[in-house]
């Protein structure tokens, strides 16, 4: 497994977001100059931010001295208004929802899980939250058994 996947859980910390009050999760300088686009990415200030996954929340990153980056400012930022799942290998929410209504679904995450031990994912820098995309097909495969 890549870095991203096997660190998940222990060191990431939670804050809530100051804007819409979610959960968010801690994320890396690393994902923060990846995701930024240009020009802003000259100038972040280097801090512990955490990522806002809301859809609807203007923010992107933000730290708890006050620093924040607008989630316009993503390079992902259209990908994240069409529920991207997977950003690593380019899986839409709607397109993996048509694959488990089908029992089609088996193989495609499969095809994830294995690039993912494999090292072969890049959710570290793809994936706006820094996090594992597997995470999203967890919490989509949940949302949908509700
Ligand atoms: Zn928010």
């Amino acid at each position: 497994m890549s870095d991203c996947c096997r660190s998940n859980a222990s060191a990431k910390t939670r804050e809530v977001c100051p804007e819409c009050g979610s959960a968010c999760i801690s994320v890396g300088m690393r994902t923060l100059y990846h995701q930024v686009r240009f020009p802003e990415n000259q100038a972040i200030t280097v801090d512990s931010y955490f990522y806002c996954s809301s859809k609807q929340c203007a923010v992107g990153y933000f730290s708890c001295y006050g620093n924040a980056v607008p989630k316009q400012y993503l390079r992902s930022y259209s990908e994240i208004q069409e529920d991207k799942l997977c950003y690593c290998f380019d899986i839409d929410a709607d397109q993996y929802l048509s694959a488990l209504k089908a029992n089609r679904a088996e193989p495609i995450k499969d095809f994830v899980i294995q690039r993912t031990k494999s090292g072969e994912c890049a959710c570290e820098i793809r994936n706006p939250s820094g996090q594992c995309c597997l995470a999203n097909f967890k919490y989509l495969e949940k949302s949908q058994s509700q």
